[in-house]
């Protein structure tokens, strides 16, 4: 069964006549486990088709599963997913350990389990020093993986990336690039991953779907894509 299931997705903004269909009908079976990476220049539909999987945008037709689940008609929350955002605003007064309980806390996870969840995480982005200090007193790099703990914690089925390292200057984004590959090494979290840039695609996904003007045109390895006459 896939992890993620894409049937005849498609979006159009607003209705009637001057609606304009953004997504044209994207079919795609993403297996557990698999790294994915959405490539194609800005405004071909990556972040409306990564926001219709988060339940962010709702769809116009076709079916979104993940796992055994149609997810069209759930909330967010329900979906067992977990999203990294170019912004990835943490609250400012809050201890690094409390920006990552945070989201636990009010999803009413049992305080023993939120510690355990929270350690876990500081432990494979090394933040276990960093637990009490506020966002002002950390780096940009350790922000960024806050952030990514927040999300780890979480425990989802699948991780949505969008374009999250488009905000960081070169070197940091060639760190958290490495940092999010060990991340699926060691957890082996399905994963969909936006992005505009095609090293960052290239260097990150295990298959790419290539999007152009809402349609899916190509979807591979970076081999079949790159070498495909
Ligand atoms: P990308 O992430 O590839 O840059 P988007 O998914 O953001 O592209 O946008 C795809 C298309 O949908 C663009 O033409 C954009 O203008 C349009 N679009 C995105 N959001 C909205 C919205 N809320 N209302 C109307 N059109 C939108
Ligand atoms: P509260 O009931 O006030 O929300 P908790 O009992 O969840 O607090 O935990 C007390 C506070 O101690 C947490 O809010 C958190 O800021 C901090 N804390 C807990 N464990 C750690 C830790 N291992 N490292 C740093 N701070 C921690």
């Amino acid at each position: 069964m896939a992890a993620i299931s894409l049937q005849n997705v498609v979006k159009r903004y607003g209705v009637g006549p001057k609606a304009n269909q953004v997504i044209h009908g994207v079919n795609a079976e993403i297996a557990d486990g698999e790294f994915i990476v959405i490539v194609g220049p800005s405004g071909c539909g990556k972040s409306t088709l990564l926001r219709m999987v988060a339940g962010l945008e709702d769809i116009s037709s076709g079916t979104i599963a993940i796992g055994p689940r149609v997810v069209n008609d759930l909330e967010p929350a329900e979906r067992d997913i977990a999203m990294v955002f170019q912004n990835y605003a943490l609250y400012p007064h809050m201890s690094v350990f409390d920006n990552m309980a945070y989201g636990l806390k009010i999803a009413k996870v049992p305080k023993d389990e939120i510690q355990a969840r929270v350690h876990k995480a500081a432990k494979i982005l090394e933040l276990g020093h960093l637990l009490a200090r506020k966002p002002r007193e950390l780096s940009g790099g350790q922000r960024q993986r806050v952030a990514m703990g927040r999300a780890i914690v979480r425990q989802p089925q699948v991780f949505l990336f969008d374009e999250p390292l488009s905000n960081l200057d070169a070197k940091l984004r060639a760190q958290t690039r490495i940092e999010i590959q060990k991340l699926h090494r060691e957890l082996g979290i399905t994963s969909l991953f936006v992005t505009h840039d095609q090293v960052e695609a290239m260097t990150l996904a295990q298959r790419m779907i290539v999007m152009n003007a809402g349609r899916m045109d190509q979807f591979g390895t970076p081999e079949e894509v790159y070498h495909t006459p």
